[in-house]
């Protein structure tokens, strides 16, 4: 079993509080997202499940065994991160057997590892190659391939895209999905990107503020936002957010704000008649007709 259980964690960096209960789950073989805007904490909460950094309340189990008290070494946990990190003096094969070497495993073993590794990667050309050698795509790929040796129970992604341009990083983010696909390994990704976490997720974690916003698969945070946060941060081009009120004439429901009536056939909202709500439509929601509001497109 090596699926990832967080229970309450709990963070301070002296006076400055970056999480708050954060507590989620990840079954064994998912692909999970963490996503919310920079600064909101996700980078800390990794670091907590690597063991790189030491939280203040909370606990991580990874099945049924708590992780909590032990060092990173032993939680057999791989990360990547979006600077390579890769050691400059060593070589695309030596990079990769680096982790294996020091556990002192079998040459013909390490052998076979980083070729297996080099090969689902498409980096077998590389391997005599410099760090300096490579491109941001291929030295992306190294590191994935130092991570993938170690045959970890999970991975961590800390936003490993992100210095890559545009078109490589699209393709990154498929062939991504393919590795996860044929390891099968519980893989956690943190990412302030909406397109990648929607593309890749099979669960999506918002935090905003060092806190939860929302678990759930991709579709459920975009049909079913918890909050107006993640209504307004999923989503492109954005949700309109409109404030106003619900009435009630001649038994019928409506939205109401300046200029602006809608009549709601949706009888959930007469609960809300007389207060004030948000109102949140999908661009995608809208079509042109005869309605009740006017006004001009702008392009
Ligand atoms: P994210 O990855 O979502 O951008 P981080 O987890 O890196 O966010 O940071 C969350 C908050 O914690 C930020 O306000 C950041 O400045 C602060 N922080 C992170 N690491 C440290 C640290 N080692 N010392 C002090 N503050 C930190
Ligand atoms: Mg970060």
């Amino acid at each position: 079993m090596s699926g990832l259980t967080v229970n309450n964690l709990g963070k301070s960096f002296g006076s400055n509080r970056v999480l708050e209960g954060i507590s989620f789950e990840v079954a064994e073989g998912e692909f999970a997202i963490l996503l919310g805007p920079s600064g909101c904490g996700k980078s800390t909460v990794l670091r907590l499940i690597a063991g790189l950094e030491r939280q203040d309340t909370g606990e991580i189990f990874i099945g049924n065994q708590e992780i909590t008290e032990l060092t990173p070494r032993e939680r057999d946990i791989a990360m990547v991160f979006q600077s390579y990190a890769l050691y400059p003096h060593m070589n695309v094969f030596e990079n990769m057997a680096f982790s294996l070497k020091m556990k002192k495993q079998p040459w013909q073993e390490i052998e076979e590892k980083v070729r297996n590794a080099a090969e689902l990667l498409g980096i077998e050309e590389l391997l005599r190659r410099k760090p300096k050698e490579l491109s941001g795509g291929q030295r992306q790929r190294v590191a994935l391939g130092r991570a993938i040796v170690r045959n970890p129970k999970i991975f961590l992604f800390d936003e490993p895209l992100s210095n890559l341009d545009a078109k490589l990083r699209s393709a990154m983010r498929i062939e991504l999905a393919k590795l996860h696909k044929q390891l099968k390994t519980t893989m956690i990704y943190v990412t302030h990107d909406q397109i990648e976490a929607m593309t890749l997720g099979e669960k999506i974690i918002v935090m905003e503020h060092g806190t939860i916003q929302q678990v759930g698969t991709p579709e459920d945070i975009y049909q079913r936002p918890a909050n107006v946060f993640v209504a307004g941060f999923i989503g492109s081009p954005q949700i309109n957010l409109i404030k106003g009120r619900i009435t009630e004439k001649n038994n019928e429901v409506f939205f109401e704000t300046d200029g602006m009536s809608l009549t709601l056939n949706n009888n959930r909202l007469r609960t809300y008649i007389g207060q004030e709500i948000t109102l949140g439509i999908r661009p995608e929601a809208i079509t042109l007709g005869e309605g009740p509001i006017a006004g001009e497109i702008e392009l």
